[in-house]
């Protein structure tokens, strides 16, 4: 059976965020764009009526929302600002690790505190001389007793200035390529300095730095799973954040599909409203294909993760269509507008600038499709 009804909570969930978008989050968006300014208040906002940490187990007080609920919140939370988004949804990608492979101690101390309060928490694995190529990190860990000392640099890491923990990926054998990777959670303290906050294309509001870690004593029971197999654990991290991404993606491009609709019925050129031109009406069409086809591919990836089929090849597919559509809708969208979408005074250019990051963060457009290629080519027996 092939059903796509949603449930009564889902449709509750999308109604809650989508108010939540347009009255907490559109209001206030084009403001954190303009001066790149944080949006504590926002944030603080998303915990208090829940829609952050979407996926923390119940065990440490969250509500373990399944992923499909989590894209229809995600998809509407862009919709909003994927800017801010990102920054609501930026806890999901440290805390999944920890999740999967932390100590219950760990688990009850860190996850407990993204419950608890409106805190942050960062996944720090690029660096760099190491983006898409992991395994070239040169993050050290080395263990003294009780004890793990962290040298080593890492970049563009999403909320790294406001965060109280990072999940951070460090090289425990440095010989052992992917091999030698070890991930820990690493308590906010002296020994992390910040060194730049980026100034960015889009996704303004969102806080993304190079932080760097001198000398930083890492207690040995915060090794999150064994030692060396940090990078199956981020492998597993992104085949979950992946769909999250993907909604992201989704709801950029409709809120663009949208605006450049409602325009195009409102302007007037040669006598008549630019929609009953048919290039007009055959970009809106298009937009409407990649914005729908976009999403069920999404949904698919969250459905299968939810139903414990292995999702490496549809979060991939998504991740890499839905970034690529919201660049060629949003792109589009500008030229529905004309001149004016050129002009900050109208909101589909910011659409634009957002939706670059989305073939480029959490594996790039061309990394997606390597996976993509890898598991058509040579399916894992599972
Ligand atoms: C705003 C923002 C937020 C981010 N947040 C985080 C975060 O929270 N945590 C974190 O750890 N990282 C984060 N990142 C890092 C992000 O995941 C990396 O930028 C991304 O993985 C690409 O790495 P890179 O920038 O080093 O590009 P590179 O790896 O240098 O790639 C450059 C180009 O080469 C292509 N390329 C590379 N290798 C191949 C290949 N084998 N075949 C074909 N093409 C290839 C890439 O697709 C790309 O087009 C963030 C980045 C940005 C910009």
């Amino acid at each position: 059976m092939v059903d796509f009804t949603l449930t009564d909570e889902q449709k509750d969930l999308r109604e809650m965020a989508h108010n939540f978008a347009e009255k907490e989050m559109r209001p206030v968006a084009w403001k954190h764009d303009k001066d790149g300014s944080w949006p504590q208040e926002v944030i603080d906002k998303a915990w208090e009526v829940g829609l952050m940490n979407n996926h923390l187990n119940p065990k440490y007080g969250g509500t373990g929302l399944d992923y499909l609920s989590g894209c229809i919140i995600e998809e509407e939370i862009a919709w909003g600002c994927s800017g801010i988004g990102t920054s609501i949804g930026a806890n999901g990608l440290a805390a999944a690790p920890v999740e999967l492979g932390g100590s219950e101690e760990t688990k009850k101390k860190y996850l407990g505190m993204l419950s608890e309060s409106p805190k942050l928490a960062s996944f720090a694995l690029t660096e760099p001389d190491a983006g898409s190529d992991v395994a070239g990190m040169k993050t050290r860990a080395v263990k003294k007793g009780d004890k793990y000392i962290l040298n080593g640099s890492k970049c563009f890491i999403t909320n790294g200035e406001h965060a109280d923990w990072y999940t951070v990926y460090a090289k425990t054998d440095p010989d052992s390529g992917s091999r030698g990777i070890s991930a820990f959670v690493v308590d906010r303290q002296d020994g992390i300095t910040i060194d730049k906050k980026e100034d960015k294309m889009g996704q303004r509001a969102s806080n993304t730095v190079s932080l760097t870690f001198n000398d930083v004593e890492v207690p040995a029971g915060n090794l999150i799973g064994e030692e060396n197999k940090g990078f199956k654990l981020a492998m597993m991290t992104l085949d979950r954040t992946r769909p999250g991404v993907a909604s992201m993606a989704v709801g950029i491009a409709r809120g663009a599909f949208e605006a450049a609709a409602d325009y195009s019925k409102e302007r007037q050129q040669f006598g008549v409203p630019i929609a009953m031109h048919q290039a007009i009406q055959f970009l809106i069409a298009d937009m409407s294909v990649k914005v729908d086809a976009a999403r069920l591919l999404t949904w698919l990836s969250a459905w299968q993760l939810d139903n414990g089929i292995s999702n490496t090849l549809s979060s991939s597919q998504a991740k890499r269509f839905a970034a690529d559509s919201a660049m060629e809708v949003t792109t589009d969208a500008v030229q529905v507008f004309g001149g004016y979408g050129y002009i900050k005074d109208y909101p589909v250019e910011k659409f634009m600038r957002d939706a670059k990051i989305m073939q480029l963060y959490e594996g790039t457009s061309q990394i997606q499709r390597m996976v993509i290629a890898r598991e058509v080519l040579m399916p894992r027996q599972v």
